[in-house]
């Protein structure tokens, strides 16, 4: 049994549509590999910085994610290795060992479809395009009838 910790940067398009992990960033490997009579098997984590946009406001979102993988990767021209396909169970290359598909597949269960930059983001007016963060309370495009106009004024001058 061996334990790897090794700091790699990351792929290119690794995440979804609207978030993921930014290309050359660290990504933690912080992984044991454990020889069993097939293969190796692969269990740790990896940890690294996300950037997306939020789906409703489309605010920048800065954040991290961590993802646990396990996978067993046969030897060439082990029995797993004649009788599973190759997306089944991965394949040791020599001595090598290729985590970037378990890293993926790991990812996209993990990242969110539609990332918010908070929980109860309320996303912006459709109206002005404005944050309603940003926003009074009152907001809204209500148009006042000319006609009206004047009897508006007169209710402020009243208060
Ligand atoms: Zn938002
Ligand atoms: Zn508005």
């Amino acid at each position: 049994m061996r334990e790897v910790r090794r700091v790699v940067p990351a792929p290119a398009d690794l995440g979804v549509e609207l978030i993921g992990v930014p290309e050359g960033a660290d990504l933690d490997l912080d992984l044991r590999l454990q020889s069993v009579s097939e293969g190796v098997l692969v269990s740790g984590t990896i940890t690294g910085p996300v950037q997306g946009e939020c789906g409703r406001c489309l605010r920048e979102i800065n954040d991290s994610m961590g993802v646990t993988i396990q996978e067993l990767y046969a030897y060439e021209d082990s029995t797993t290795d004649a009788t599973t396909d190759e997306d089944e169970v991965g394949r040791m290359q020599g001595d090598l060992i290729d985590l970037e598909p378990a890293l993926r597949d790991a990812l996209v269960l993990t990242l969110p479809t539609n990332p918010l930059c908070r929980e109860d983001c309320p996303g912006l007016c459709p109206e002005c395009g404005a944050h309603w963060d940003d926003l009074p309370a009152d907001h809204s495009h209500q148009q006042i009838d000319p006609r009206w106009a004047g009897l508006s004024q007169m209710t402020v001058t009243e208060e």
